[in-house]
């Protein structure tokens, strides 16, 4: 139960703090912007079950892997897509806690 509200906690109360912390202008689009980056996960929909509690997201599908993670980072580091690669890794932040956890219960 903490797990899913830390993950669900991190997926839009994190993108919502950046927004208000962070950027001046604007804030309202950087929000929404910064919520988008949970539309990755319609990656689930390729993998079977869809839905898996214990299955960690990271490295498991095509837009949490580790290649499309150093894409993000490529997308931070250039200004124009800066808001797009930082909701994304956002998102991968969320799910890499929650591996986290999944990964210290099973110990
Ligand atoms: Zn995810």
């Amino acid at each position: 139960m903490l797990r899913f509200l830390l993950h669900y906690g991190i997926h839009i109360i994190v993108p919502i703090a950046v927004g208000l912390l962070f950027f001046k202008d604007k804030k309202i689009w950087i929000i929404l912007i910064l919520l988008s980056g949970i539309l990755i996960d319609f990656d689930h929909l390729f993998a079977n079950p869809i839905f898996d509690p214990n299955r960690c997201s990271i490295n498991f599908h095509p837009f949490h892997s580790y290649w499309a993670i150093v894409a993000y980072i490529f997308l931070f580091l250039y200004k124009n897509t800066r808001v797009i690669g930082l909701a994304l890794l956002i998102h991968i932040f969320a799910d890499s806690i929650d591996c986290f956890f999944l990964f210290s219960e099973a110990n």
